[in-house]
């Protein structure tokens, strides 16, 4: 195969991708100027929204039906944020306990993974369920003697 064949082969490939399209092409000249206005027009409206804010800061009096719009607007705003981060927590606060589950279903002897409700390993008959310290709390290795946060001896 000749290059200039390659060549041809692909420019084809690529009509309708404006970069290969020739700039004298009406279609080109179309949509680079609507690109142009796209950003003109997103720079203007930053600049009034710019102009609006330094005008409010000093002015909000002179535009009570607009300040009373931007007041509920914020509310709003604090509310959704709000929710947005409730339902987050809520969200991690759900795979910890997921994870809390998982764990307490994992044989820590044999690695085996229980169904739901059982309260010994169905494979080797080891206690299901991290232990706790009867004074403090803290999870325990599963046959520790001693709580390694405060001490206290287990009944094992
Ligand atoms: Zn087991
Ligand atoms: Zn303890």
């Amino acid at each position: 195969m000749k290059m200039s064949d390659l060549f041809g082969g692909l420019s084809g490939l690529m009509k309708g991708l404006s970069g290969f399209m020739p700039q004298d092409d009406p279609d080109v000249k179309i949509m680079n100027a609507q690109n142009e206005i796209n950003d003109l027009r997103k720079k203007e409206t930053e600049i009034y929204a710019e102009v609006g804010r330094q005008v409010m800061a000093r002015e909000a009096h002179q535009f009570p039906e607009l300040l009373n719009q931007l007041q509920l607007v914020q509310a709003n705003l604090q509310e959704a944020e709000r929710k947005l981060k409730s339902a987050q927590e809520e969200k991690k606060a759900k795979e910890a306990a997921r994870q809390a589950e998982e764990r307490a279903l994992t044989c820590p002897s044999c690695g085996n993974y229980n169904p739901e409700g059982v309260k010994f390993c169905q494979e080797c008959g080891t206690r299901l369920g991290v232990p706790k310290c009867s004074a403090c709390g803290a999870e325990l290795t599963p046959g520790a003697r001693f709580c390694g946060e405060c001490g206290k001896k287990q009944e094992v």
